[in-house]
């Protein structure tokens, strides 16, 4: 018997009523034997859809120096400890290793690439892809293996894929936003009554939908500890807004094109975008720093115009067009530059480069 997951979800929601969008991301996504990211290839030109490393090789270059950066000002007589959550094909990691590595070859000496990653077969993209690197590889499921050392941990696009809640504000009540049955057996939204307590600065209208990611602040909880602790720093790159806002930003994206989250489950990547602000908020009262701005900033703030000059120099004309777009691509407000965002999160004496 192999039940297709929507049968599965239909299955589940006659059983025990309508579920809520968390308990249906989670399923769509990283379901044991039939999740999005446990079974599918989802990145890069043939997959649903590109991200910055894809895009291009001058990302992860800065995110290198960013995070040699940190090491040096870390005294630079540890060993380094890069983490890498949700690393997806590895090009993101590579394209690190080789700056860091060329700038500062010493680092080589007891440097261990850790991995974050849910999907066995991304696992093994990223083993083909970093495994002739000088530097030990070691992969974990989940954050909570990761032995409690100092770090230095980057994350592009991982927050995203965590599992959000909708709330949608009716008639001066909240409900739960919640996924059901029509009669003909197909998914269809829903309220349900619900306590939660949306943040009473924020005045909601009629019909306005509020989200949060209970995993994502879970996440940066353990990290703010675990920075403290070790003296660490990481680094998110997202879209999604600096400031608590209401919203649906719930979506599926199957190749390159949106499509109805109810259509295909565990074909299409299911995302929403994340609250910077209501994370950057879980650092107040801690001793760890955090800074937020956006990517085209940050990007420009690390470089990237002078290093894409610099790797232009010799090239054709048609290799320096490409490089141009490239760079439009992922630092223009209308591109990717403003929709998203970068959150640094570092031990209180360290000052992170490019906010
Ligand atoms: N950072 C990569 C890939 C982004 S896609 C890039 O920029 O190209 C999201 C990545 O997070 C994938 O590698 C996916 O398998 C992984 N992922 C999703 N949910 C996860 C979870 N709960 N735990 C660990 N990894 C997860």
């Amino acid at each position: 018997m192999n039940a297709s997951l929507k049968d599965r979800i239909v299955r589940l929601i006659e059983e025990d009523g309508p579920i809520d969008v968390a308990t249906y991301m989670r399923l769509c996504l990283t379901d044991q034997t039939s999740g999005y990211y446990t079974t599918r290839h989802p990145i890069g030109k043939h997959g649903d859809f590109i991200t910055a490393p894809e895009v291009s090789q001058l990302f992860g270059e800065l995110l290198g120096i960013w995070a040699l950066d940190i090491w040096q000002k870390n005294g630079s007589d540890k060993p380094f400890n890069l983490v890498e959550v949700g690393p997806g094909r590895g090009t993101l990691a590579a394209d690190m290793l080789r700056t860091i590595l060329k700038i500062q070859p010493a680092c080589a000496e007891g440097m261990t690439l850790h991995l974050i990653e849910i999907s066995p077969s991304l696992k093994a993209q990223q083993q083909r892809k970093l495994e002739n690197f000088p530097v030990h590889l070691v992969w974990y499921d989940t954050l909570d293996a990761l032995p409690d050392i100092p770090f230095t941990l980057v994350a592009n696009e991982f927050l995203d894929a965590l599992p959000i809640h909708q709330y949608q504000f009716f008639n001066t009540k909240w409900s739960e936003r919640a996924i059901g049955l029509s009669n003909d057996k197909k998914l269809v939204w829903g309220l349900r009554p619900t306590s939660f307590k949306v943040p009473p600065d924020l005045s909601p209208r009629q019909g306005d939908i509020f989200e949060t990611c209970p995993a994502a602040h879970q996440f940066v909880n353990t990290m703010i500890s675990r920075i403290e602790a070790t003296g660490s720093a990481a680094l998110f790159v997202d879209y999604g807004h600096l400031k608590s806002t209401f919203g649906d930003t719930f979506q599926a994206v199957g190749s390159h094109q949106y499509e109805d989250p109810f259509l295909t489950p565990g074909k299409a990547d299911l995302t929403a975008h994340v609250d910077f602000g209501a994370l950057q908020a879980l650092t107040n009262g801690t001793k760890v720093n955090s800074a937020t701005t956006t990517q085209g900033d940050f990007l420009l703030a690390m470089g990237l115009l002078e290093r894409a000059g610099q790797l232009g120099a010799s090239q054709s004309i048609e290799i320096q067009e490409k490089m141009r777009n490239d760079v439009e691509r992922l630092a223009a407000p209308d591109k990717m530059g403003d929709l998203f965002k970068v959150m640094a999160l570092t031990a209180g004496s360290i000052n992170p480069h490019g906010f």
